[in-house]
Parts: structure tokens; C-alpha cells; sequence
């Protein structure tokens, strides 16, 4: 555990205050950027994450799509990537891209809420898209064409680099039979999903991933979600609550992003944008493809060697969630003000209202099905 919180405790940069930012950023940009790292046709990009380095399946996704940049151009362009907290706190990412201050980061847009909820979207927001479902309207549906305009605001270019798939619905130390079991429950759950839980009558809290196992423990939380079976066995929670509720309504497949600073990007020829661009869609298909090797066997683990209790949240449950997060679509976003957030919304719910029909007689139907002949269901 100690190594492992020692991880944590960096992600605890997604809500630090940003001690020494300034300073860095200003050495940084004194070094980085009155001297490009334009020598021999080499270039050296900067790479900030909204995770540690090594942190399974975000960071080393990370890692393996700066090590498929460097490999794909013979080391023309190399990537320097610094985890969290490394070059600046996990939250200012943002800003050190925008800024210039980093030429890149890998990221969840959802984090970017603050500058508008229109950010959301790109992540995952609850009742969502599914993992090709995002694929669909980011790739096809105009998603990735809002996404660069709300980002371009910022100076700041896109792309999806990863997906963690369907989430868990999180961790209980009780059952949760009802919907009135969530009065008064203090979870971890962050975003719009956090909104609809104190909608409901619980208390959403978001602390930073290295506190959460001692916050569950020790009782300052009665409950949290944070990814899968295959990262969530690596924070321990299975020792403090053995209730493991499925499907997360609050995260149907969260898309990761890798972004650019706009005049970085701009900077590329057109066959490294289109290069860069392609080793992205590999690294969104190869995550999602991790996450669903690994998940199954660390829910076997859980369940088989940590007594885990694995429980399904009821359909009454579910659609008390659905008419909350109703109220808060309209209260965060659709009255928010923001026009853009507004449009991306409306384009959101009005491809995933147009692609669930589908998604219900093909994959669906089909999944539903195997299931009962494999008797799994
Ligand atoms: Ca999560």
C-alpha cells in the first residue's frame, strides 16, 4: 500500500492547489519556449497527464502512445511526459496547454467542467453514450467538430486517446435496495454525477484518488465509484466495502482525450497531423481493448478470493437516477447560459436518442441473448 498511495497521492494533484505551479511554468516556458526544440528535424514535445506515470490502463496508455509517436516517426518526434504533479498540479493541465507552457496532455475533458459543462461530453456524462457509441458520434456523428470548436476557444486541439468502457457503479457498505437507501450517503463520485446523487438526498463528494481508500475507511465516506474491477482491485476498497454495485449509470464509457496546444498542432505538417491523428484512434480502440482483457479476471479475484458481494442496482433505482439526472442536465447545462455547452448537449442527446435503437437490436439483443444460452445472465 505505501508505494501505492506514494502513486495516489500524485493524482491528489487533480485538486491541489497548484503549490510551485507558477514557478515551474515560468522556468518552463523560459527554457522551452525561447529555445524550440527544433535541431536535426528533431522535436522534442512536452506531454502533461491528469495521472501518474505508470497509473494502469490511464497512464500507461499514456506512455504507450508517446512511445508509438516516437517509434512511428524513427524518433523525429519524441514525447517527454511528466505525470501528475510533475510539471504542474493535474488540473491546471488545461491551462498549461492552452498556454503553451506543455505541448500536449493526456487527459479526461470532463476535468474541464470549470471552464464550461459543454466539456463533459466528451468524457461521459450519466445515461450516456457507450464506448462505441462515443466512438460513433465523436467519429461521425459531428461530436469531434463541437469538440474542436469548444477547445479551439482555448486554444486548444482534441482528439480521443483512450476509453475506459462501461464503469462500475461503485463501492457500498451497505446494500442498496432503493432509492431512499442513497439519503444521506456521502460518496465519491465527481462531475454531473456527483449533482444527481445530492439530488437525490446523498452527499457527492470529490476527493482526489489517494484518499479515497483511508476516507472509506475510516468512515469520512460511506461510499465511492472510481473505475473497474481491474483498476478498482488496485485501490483496495474490497477491504473496507463489500458491496460492489453494477452498472455506474454515471459513466457508460469514458472517453479519454489527447490534446494539443492549437498552434503546436498547427505547427505539424499535414502527414504528422494525419499520423498523429491515427496513433490517437489507435490508442482509443487499444484502451478500451485493455480494460476489457482485464476486467473480467479481477472481478473473478474479487469475488472468489476477497469475498466480494456483487450486486445490480434495480431498475427502480435506475430510473430514480434518470428523472434526477433530468433535473440536472437542465439546472448545469441547459439553463447554464453557456450557448456552446447548450449545442453540444443537443447534439449529444439527440445522436444517443437516434443511435440506441440500434445499439438495442444489434448489440444488445445480441449480448442478451448469448447470455441466457451460455447461462450466464
Ligand atoms: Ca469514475
Amino acid at each position: 500500500m505505501k508505494r501505492r498511495n506514494f502513486l495516489f497521492t500524485a493524482v491528489s494533484g487533480l485538486l491541489g492547489a497548484g503549490i510551485g505551479a507558477g514557478a515551474v511554468l515560468s522556468t518552463r516556458r523560459g527554457e522551452d519556449l525561447s529555445a524550440p526544440m527544433v535541431a536535426s528535424g528533431k522535436r522534442e514535445l512536452t506531454m502533461v497527464m491528469t495521472w501518474p506515470k505508470n497509473f494502469p490502463g490511464l497512464g500507461t496508455g499514456a506512455e504507450r502512445l508517446a512511445d508509438s509517436i516516437t517509434a512511428a516517426t524513427d524518433g523525429r518526434l519524441t514525447v517527454k511526459l511528466y505525470g501528475a504533479g510533475e510539471l504542474v498540479p493535474a488540473l491546471e493541465s488545461f491551462d498549461a496547454v492552452s498556454q503553451g507552457t506543455a505541448d500536449m496532455m493526456h487527459a479526461a475533458s470532463y476535468y474541464w467542467v470549470g471552464k464550461s459543462p459543454g466539456f463533459a461530453f466528451f468524457t461521459a456524462v450519466p445515461f450516456g453514450f457507450t464506448a462505441p457509441e462515443a466512438n460513433a458520434w465523436l467519429y461521425w456523428g459531428g461530436g469531434q467538430e463541437l469538440w474542436d470548436s469548444i477547445a479551439g476557444d482555448f486554444n486548444i486541439k482534441s482528439l480521443p486517446a483512450g476509453n475506459t468502457g462501461v464503469q462500475m457503479g461503485g463501492w457500498f457498505r451497505k446494500e442498496m435496495r432503493t432509492l431512499e437507501d442513497f439519503k444521506g450517503i456521502k460518496m465519491r463520485i465527481p462531475g454531473l454525477a456527483g449533482a444527481v446523487l445530492n439530488n437525490i438526498g446523498g452527499s457527492a463528494v470529490t476527493i482526489p484518488g489517494g484518499e479515497i481508500f483511508n476516507s472509506l475507511q475510516s468512515g469520512t465516506i460511506d461510499a465511492t465509484e472510481w473505475v473497474g474491477p481491474w483498476n478498482d482491485r488496485a485501490m483496495g476498497f474490497y477491504k473496507v466495502a463489500k458491496f460492489y454495485y453494477y452498472p455506474g449509470f454515471h459513466e457508460p464509457g469514458s472517453t479519454l482525450e489527447c490534446a494539443f496546444n492549437l498552434d503546436t498542432w498547427n505547427s505539424f505538417s499535414a502527414s504528422d497531423q494525419a499520423l498523429l491523428k491515427g496513433l490517437c484512434a489507435a490508442e482509443n480502440a487499444n484502451m478500451y481493448a485493455e480494460y476489457m482483457a482485464k476486467n473480467s479476471s479481477a472481478l473473478d479475484s474479487l469475488i472468489k478470493d476477497e469475498g466480494v458481494q456483487l450486486r445490480r442496482f434495480s431498475s427502480d433505482i435506475f430510473s430514480g437516477l434518470h428523472k434526477a439526472w433530468t433535473t440536472v442536465l437542465d439546472e448545469k447545462v441547459m439553463s447554464s447560459g453557456d450557448a456552446k455547452a447548450q449545442k453540444i448537449a443537443e447534439s449529444y442527446l439527440s445522436f444517443r436518442d437516434e443511435v440506441v435503437g440500434w445499439t438495442k437490436l444489434s448489440e444488445q439483443a445480441y449480448t442478451d441473448e448469448r447470455a441466457k444460452v451460455l447461462d450466464l445472465s
